[in-house]
């Protein structure tokens, strides 16, 4: 292990697309600025390092990791114990890391479902003999082993201690450097970082307040999916019925999926003290929508409620879209059971 005195940079995949990978990328010529001031000491998309190397480093070695991706498995888990150990601050990077995202929607769902869905009855798949993954399996050679699938997804900070989080996904560029920037500044000149367990790299208002849509009165008599309608340019999405997270979510990615006529998905996930981003939409879902007034049949309006909330299509998975792990529910109950599993 050679060392040049730079700090240690460090940024590791786990369950995750890959976009946060890109979205590093994307700061553009600046990532020179990146490697004229760091020393990669992980980045397994960028540079070829074997877990071997990391568990060689010593206790804090890495000035900064980044890491990105929900802990699904075995192996997920694994690393971020040791990147914990081997990094003076540990950054969960992008909603997976963060809240779980796309990963974490198989909360909903149980692990032989998943394992059903995917290797079963996918009809891409071809395996007449319904093989499943398994952990160990012995050959003549001995014993080959990959990572335990775990029943439920869970967020980087419900295994290990994280000292930040940068929300989105992914991280919008300019959130990045900002972030890289005041970790150098800390690293070369003593500069303060934000306190430990804070939100970095992300505003702290409704992304409404960002968003430059015309706002008016919402009064909601049914909901459109993107493909039903075409928005009148520059009026807020969610007055014209189509799902929009921004009541929800907190700022920093600049509204961009709004101002493109699409609802936000509530990538950012939930402003400081909201502890359920999914209840807070429902929330803001139920105070603008036109299913009576005071007075009206009581039956009438029970039915007019489903009748409008029946428009939203998988309301489960339009509203905990990536906040699942981290929410209240943080799992659905399969087969009577919450976790369903040690796992
Ligand atoms: Fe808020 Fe969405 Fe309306 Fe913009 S379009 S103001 S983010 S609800
Ligand atoms: Fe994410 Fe919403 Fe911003 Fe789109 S508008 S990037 S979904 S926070």
């Amino acid at each position: 292990m050679s060392d040049n005195g730079k700090p240690k940079f460090g940024m590791y995949w786990a369950s995750s697309c890959g976009g946060c990978e890109i979205a590093v990328l994307n700061i553009g010529d600046k990532i020179l600025d990146v490697d004229a001031v760091f020393d990669i000491a992980l980045w397994p998309v960028a540079a070829d390092f074997k877990y071997e190397d990391v568990r060689n480093y010593p206790d804090g070695y890495i000035d900064v990791c980044l890491f990105n991706g929900a802990i699904r498995n075995s192996e997920n888990e694994e690393m971020a114990h040791l990147l914990r150990q081997k990094s003076k601050v540990l950054v969960a990077f992008g909603s997976c890391a963060y809240e779980g995202c796309i990963p974490a929607l198989s909360n909903f769902t149980s692990k032989a479902d998943t394992y059903r869905t995917v290797y079963l009855d996918n009809p891409s798949i071809d395996n007449p003999g319904g093989v499943l993954p398994q952990p160990v399996n012995r050959v003549a050679e001995g014993e080959l082993t990959i990572p335990e699938f775990y029943h439920t997804v869970k967020s980087l900070d419900q295994v290990v201690n994280v000292d930040y989080f940068i929300p989105g996904c992914p991280p919008e560029p300019h959130q990045i450097w900002a972030v890289l920037q005041a970790v150098v500044a800390a690293l070369t000149e003593g500069a303060e970082l934000p306190p430990a367990g804070s939100i970095i790299g992300a505003g702290n208002v409704a992304l409404c307040e960002e968003c430059p849509l015309a706002k008016g009165e919402k009064l909601i008599d049914r909901f459109y999916r993107p493909y039903e309608i075409v928005p009148e340019p520059g009026k807020c999405l969610l007055e014209q019925g189509l799902v929009c997270l921004g009541p929800a979510t907190r700022s920093g990615c600049g509204a961009l999926c709004p101002q493109v006529g699409i609802g936000c998905r509530g990538c950012y996930g939930p402003l400081d003290g909201v502890e359920d981003q999914g209840a807070k939409m429902l929330t803001a879902i139920a105070s603008i929508i036109n299913a009576g007034k005071v007075g009206d049949n009581g039956q009438w309006l029970d039915e007019r409620l489903d009748e409008i909330m029946d428009t939203i299509a998988d309301p489960a998975g339009t509203f905990y879209r990536f906040s699942m792990a981290h929410s209240i529910l943080r799992r659905a109950r399969v087969n009577g059971a919450k976790n369903g599993g040690a796992q």
